[in-house]
Order: C-alpha cells, then structure tokens, then sequence
C-alpha cells in the first residue's frame, strides 16, 4: 500500500470519526510493567482539549465509512455521495503505533461504519485490538465502539484488549430513532449495553478471588447523544442519560451537537447553528446529576423542559427555588452547599475543613479562593452580610446577568478538525 493512498484514507476517515464526541480516556488504569509499548495508568492518559471540551489526544478514526445502515443524521449513510475507504486491520495496527512512537498520540479511539454485519465489522475491530495487545505490546488507551448488534462473544473479546466500550445510542427516544433510522432497533443498541455491563460485574468480582483474572473494559463503557436533531426536549434528553447511566453503570454519557449535514426534511437545515451553547448546558445538568447530588425533575420537570441558555443549570434551579436560601456558610450541610450556585465541590470541601476550626466569614471565603461573585447572592455567614436584598427570581438573574459575562456565550466554534 502506497503512503499516498494511507495519507488519503486517513483523511477520509479521521474526518468521518470527527462527528463522534465520546473519546475522553479518564477512568483506565491499565499499566505497563515490562517493556510494553505506551502506558495509560492512573489518570488514564493525557488528555488535549479543544475550547469546547473535546478531546484530541487519541488517533480517532473509522476502520471505514462504508455502512449498510442509512441514518438521516449520519454522514456515513449508504446513501449519502462521498469517498469512501476502508482500512485493514494491519493498517491500522501500524499508523497507531508510528503515531504513537512520534508522539502524536496516546493511544486509539476506532469507531466504524456496519460493511457486510455487526460481527463482521467488530471481528475487524477487535482484531486491532487484540494484534496492538498481544503482537505488538501496546499498552496504551484503546476505546473501541461496539456495533450494535454484535455477538455476546465479541463483545466479550472486545472488553479483554480494550479499555473503553462504547455503543452510541444516537438519538435520545425511540421515537426519534424511528423517524431518522427506522432500519435500527434500539434493542441492538441495548443487548452489548447489557452484555459489557455483566461482564465488567464479573470480571471484577472474580478479581477480588483471583488476582491474576485479566481486566475486562477498565474504563468502563459510555454512550453518545445527537442533540438538536431531532427535536426532542432537555427533559427527555436527560431522562434518557439518568436511565443509561442507571440501568447500564455508564461511566459517560457524551452529549454531540448535531452538525446539519444533508437537506433531510426530517433534519434541521444545511447552515442551522449547531446547538454548543446548549450542548454545554446539558453537560453541566450531567455534572450536576453525576456529583452534586442533584435529580432530573429538579433541574427538568413539565413546568422547565428546556434549560435557561442564559445561566447555568444550578443558578437556573437556584433561582426558581429561592425559599431554600440564603444557606448559613458555617452550619449547612455537605449537600446543600453543593447546591449554592459558584460553589464547585472543592470549594464545598474547603469551607467543611476550615469552619472545624472557626466561623467563616466573607474574607475568609475569599482568602481560600472561593468563587463569590454569583454565591454571595445565595450565602450568609459570620459577617451576616447578605447580598440579594429581597429580589425576586427574574431580577435576581438579571442582576447577575449584568455583573457577568458567560465565556459560553462565545463559543460558536466548529465541529474539531483532525489533521487539518
Ligand atoms: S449505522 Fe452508524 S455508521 Fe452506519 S449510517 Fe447509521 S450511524 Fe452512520
């Protein structure tokens, strides 16, 4: 195979992976403890983030853009008039590991369009899986998508050379699943779900009894949504996350833009902004549901099916909630801290260890470096000194509108470009 022809099917299909955001590699703690090739313990690897939170240090690529499937929102779809190409299995065992010796990688994010099957196509990626582990000793971070629909047995295979699994549920309701991929059945999505999650069980159960059973999936599995595609509220959206992540122990869900790509009637139109503003807010909700102990129903209920662009989601709940505050800095407890808006959850932690010695008040929250400019509308302490001055909701938010600038009302970035 000629370098051109390599250089022109990267091309192609690293430009086909860029419209799947489920890549980040935190989680994974396989390490090398010989004279393996890569290493991605602890932290997991490095990571490299594009303004918007993507991540860009793995070679993300598609085995190939060929697909059987016709997806409205998908740019892989058969029908769909592009290039197309495939790699082989070597192929691509080979540019991982020379971009990996190069330093341009740490490790392999491979995805795929369906050629001939589900276990035709993931016998081919887990056969780049399993030749990186066993031929070339390859310890770096491997995410492999899992087609849906394929075998238990692949999947099983699958989860002993990879760190991440990932099977993308695409659109948030069966609905809107059926309206844009009517060939797909969400229950193919479901059955590997299912299948990683009762291995993973297993694997680390058998562990604890015997040291030498090999990991299985260390990082876990995680999912991808299309937002904006196909019309369904944050509500649903998040609905959907809390099951997945319920049901299945996802590690992540990641949250995609939907980037129009095709004058479908059932799509939002070539030239419609992609929605990043509130992809965001919807990774925030996520934040919040997954560390700051908050439910969906009281960040999303029939009353707000849509999150607020204009404010983050805890300030949003914080607003609508205002009975609930001011909270006492010095006598709330861990949790509805965590619901101040500002407070991140090291701040949360700093303000416990320092009020164990004496009364906070604002000076001291300054001098340990929490954020005050939105929490001292929220917050009394020692000094009593309490901010809002009875302000209802709405002036409460215009108030803090004025006083700040979102950094995410800029952001207006394109879809991340590999090797542009
Ligand atoms: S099956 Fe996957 S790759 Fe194929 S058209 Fe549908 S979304 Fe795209």
């Amino acid at each position: 195979m000629s370098f051109e022809r390599t250089q022109e099917k990267l091309k192609i299909l690293a430009d086909a992976a860029k419209y799947d955001v489920s890549c980040a590699s935190s989680g994974s703690k396989r390490s090398n403890s010989s004279k393996g090739l890569g290493d991605a313990t602890g932290m997991g690897i490095c990571h490299s983030y594009t303004e918007d939170g993507r991540c860009v240090s793995l070679l993300k690529i598609l085995l190939t853009n060929y697909c059987i499937f016709d997806c409205a929102y998908c740019v892989t779809r058969k029908s769909n008039d592009i290039k197309r190409a495939a790699f082989q299995v070597q192929e691509v065992v080979d540019l991982t590991i020379n971009f990996y010796r190069r330093n341009y990688i740490e490790g392999l994010f491979l995805s795929s369009g369906i050629f001939k099957s589900a276990d035709y196509t993931m016998e081919r990626l887990v056969a780049v899986a399993k030749k990186l582990r066993l031929e070339e000793n390859f310890h770096g971070y491997i995410h492999l998508k899992s087609i849906p629909g394929a075998s238990d047995e692949l999947m099983k295979e699958a989860g002993l050379y990879a760190d991440r699994l990932s099977v993308n549920i695409e659109i948030p309701t069966k609905e809107g699943l059926k309206l844009l991929a009517p060939e797909k059945n969400r229950e193919d999505f479901i059955k590997p779900m299912v299948k990683v999650k009762n291995e993973i069980i297993l694997y680390n159960s058998e562990k604890k009894l015997i040291k030498s059973t090999p990991k299985f999936a260390p990082a876990g599995q995680s999912t991808q949504m299309i937002i904006g595609a196909s019309g369904e509220s944050d509500q649903q959206i998040m609905w959907t996350s809390n099951y997945f992540y319920k049901k299945f122990n996802l590690k992540r869900v990641y949250y995609s833009g939907y980037i129009p790509i095709s004058y479908d009637s059932r799509l939002p139109q070539i030239g419609t902004a992609v929605p990043m503003l509130r992809e965001n807010r919807l990774y925030q909700t996520d934040w919040l549901m997954r560390f700051y102990g908050f439910e969906v129903h009281e960040i999303l209920n029939n009353d707000h099916q849509n999150l607020d662009l204009e404010v983050d989601p805890k300030l949003g709940w914080a607003l609508r909630n205002l009975e609930q505050f001011p909270v006492d800095v010095n006598k709330a407890d861990k949790r509805m801290l965590a619901r101040v808006p500002g407070l991140g959850m090291k701040s949360v932690y700093k303000i416990l260890q320092a009020r164990r010695f004496r009364n906070l008040n604002w000076e001291h929250l300054q001098k340990m470096g929490v954020a005050l400019n939105r929490a001292k509308y929220f917050l009394i302490c020692q000094s009593r000194d309490f901010e809002r001055r009875d302000l209802t909701g709405p002036q409460l938010k215009s108030l803090i509108l004025q006083n700040s600038t979102s950094k995410y009302q800029k952001i207006l970035s394109p879809q991340l470009s590999l090797f542009e």
